[in-house]
């Protein structure tokens, strides 16, 4: 049996980053991914035709660029292949009654979009993204760190710049913020499509900050994707693991983790292999299928309860094509090439795709659509000239028939979807399509088995799965009931999307019950204590 101070369970970005800084810090780490490649949901497929290389799943980065990994440069990532490229246009938005608004990276230039619609509009955007400024240190730090109880949650709060009106901010619901400060219709709906763009139900209690943070680090960071694909970060951080003394193998799904006396000592993989861990063991499997690995006796009672109440989140449709030229999306000037184009025509169209998502149906007259095309700016994902194209929409994984009526119905609901973004460019056709890939909200958990009932955020971020009760109540700080065991990636704080957040705070907490810490990982010294 081989031996290492720390084994990780599933190479998603999260897990990758808590071993890199392991690593740095000095620990022999071994890393097991289930799957034949790398990444989870940063990964990359030549999906339609060879040489077109895909996201299956996540393109932008956007939550990532204000991780202290990031922000910081702690890991110097770009060393190791990673470079991000930063489209302008943000993203357009064009309505079906011919009208539109694009977001630009020149403030004044998203001002003047805005101000075609409402100056009241345009000065209000102003103001929000002043409010976030305010706001935004707080969040960040929550963000940062393992998560505090509600109440203290709500005395920092209060005790912030915008005092009681941040907290009532917090509590409210996104669509309540957006309606109380824009008037215009095309205007809200715009806002409203960034804010859902991590899939919160914009209706529900205490997302009422997510029509701020989106919306600003869009303006701030556009809809930043690597150069290369999605499968840049994790292959960066894996190469800093290598360098590092660290070993990744494929295609070994963990099975069992290993419990001896109350203690994770190591994992065993579906091909019997066992791999004993002398420090620690570090899960990103999905929370759901943690007890059936490491066996239902190991954990308490409560924890148990804890993960049978967790639900997933709202599920998305995604459909890839390689196409002979990028679309272009109509808008008020002149047809744009824009790498993200988002398909909102008003807050009716998201409340009729909410009420649809919560009762198993499929809704496809009037679509929330998400379209990028990462080879408007980024030439090396495709043959010369040539394009990919992901079309994202939100549909149940639940269907009224069960998911697996998905498999019948899914390429005619990708063509629905086809036709309904068709009509806001002026070229995109069956002409110009050499190649598809049609993934539905099962076909998404088939992928990777972290994306729970299609949930790619790991499970829902209700006011039941944040901050202080992700996964657990009284679990939320990377440990398990298992000494030893720690679990990381999107089932826990701060929840799923390209952050990393997961991963850093997990490393922190295990780095520093190992008696190390990430500043040793940052600024790397000889010997592991
Ligand atoms: C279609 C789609 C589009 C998305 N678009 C975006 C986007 O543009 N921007 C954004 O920020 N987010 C996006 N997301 C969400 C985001 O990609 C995820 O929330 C995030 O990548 C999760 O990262 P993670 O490290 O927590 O886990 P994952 O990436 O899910 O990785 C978990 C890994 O663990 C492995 N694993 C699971 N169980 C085992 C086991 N028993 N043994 C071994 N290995 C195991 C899996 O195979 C997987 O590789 C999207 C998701 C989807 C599905």
């Amino acid at each position: 049996m081989s031996q290492w101070d720390i084994v990780v369970a599933g190479a998603g970005h999260n897990s990758l980053l808590t071993a890199a800084y392991a690593a740095r810090a000095g620990f022999k780490v071994l890393v097991l991914e289930g799957s034949p490649r790398i990444g989870g949901d940063t990964t990359c497929e030549e999906l339609t035709l060879p040489g077109f290389i895909h996201d299956p799943c996540a393109t932008a980065h956007n939550l990532i660029q204000s991780n202290p990994l990031m922000r910081n440069d702690e890991l110097h990532l770009d060393r190791y292949g990673l470079r991000y490229l930063a489209p302008d246009p943000v993203f357009t938005m064009p309505f079906r009654d011919g009208r539109s608004i694009t977001m630009w990276r020149d403030l004044d230039r998203t001002g003047a979009e805005l101000a075609r619609f409402s100056t009241a509009d345009a000065e209000a955007y102003r103001q929000l993204l002043v409010d976030w400024q305010a706001m935004a240190p707080i969040v960040n730090e929550e963000r940062e760190n393992p998560p505090r109880p509600p109440q203290e949650v709500a005395a920092r709060t209060r005790a912030g710049a915008m005092g009681d009106r941040m907290l009532a901010i917090r509590r409210a619901t996104a669509l309540d913020v957006i309606t109380e400060r824009f008037q215009d219709e095309h205007v809200r709906a715009f806002f409203a499509w960034i804010a859902f763009m991590t899939l919160h139900p914009l209706d529900e209690p205490e997302t009422g900050l997510l029509a701020f943070s989106l919306v600003a680090g869009r303006q701030r960071f556009s809809w930043i994707l690597p150069e290369g694909g999605s499968i840049r970060l994790p292959l960066a951080l894996a190469r800093i693991i290598e360098e590092n003394g660290g070993t990744i193998l494929t295609e070994k799904p963990v099975t069992r983790i290993v419990v001896e006396g109350g203690r994770a000592t190591g994992v065993v993989t579906v091909d019997g292999s066992a791999y004993r861990a002398t420090r620690a063991v570090v899960s990103s499997i999905h929370i759901r299928h943690l007890p059936g690995i490491v066996g239902e006796e190991n954990l308490p009672a409560e924890y148990r309860a804890g993960i049978a109440r967790w639900q997933p989140s709202l599920t998305m449709f995604a459909s890839h094509y390689a196409l002979s030229e990028a679309p272009r999306f109509l808008t008020e000037s002149e047809p744009l090439e824009s790498v993200t184009m988002g398909g909102m025509e008003s807050l009716a169209s998201l409340h009729r795709m909410l009420s649809a998502f919560r009762s198993g149906q499929l809704d496809l007259d009037d679509p929330v659509l998400l379209a990028i095309t990462p080879t408007v700016i980024d030439p090396t994902r495709a043959p010369a000239g040539k394009h990919t194209f992901k079309l994202i929409s939100f549909l149940p994984y639940e269907l009224a028939e069960g998911p697996k009526r998905w498999d019948q119905l899914k390429d005619e609901v990708a063509a629905r979807l086809f036709d309904q973004v068709a009509r806001l460019t002026t070229n995109l056709s069956e002409r110009i399509v050499l190649g598809r890939y049609i993934n539905s909200p099962l076909d998404l958990e088939r992928r990777n088995p972290a994306n729970w009932r299609g949930s790619c955020h790991g499970g829902a971020s209700s006011p039941q799965q944040s901050g202080y009760f992700r996964p657990v109540e009284g679990w939320s700080s990377y440990r398990t009931p298992v000494a030893a065991l720690y679990q990381t990636g999107a089932c826990t704080h701060p929840g799923g999307s390209v952050s990393g957040l997961p991963g850093r705070n997990c490393a922190s907490v295990l780095l520093s019950d190992l008696g190390s810490s990430l500043e040793d990982a940052i600024h790397p010294r000889a010997a592991v204590p």
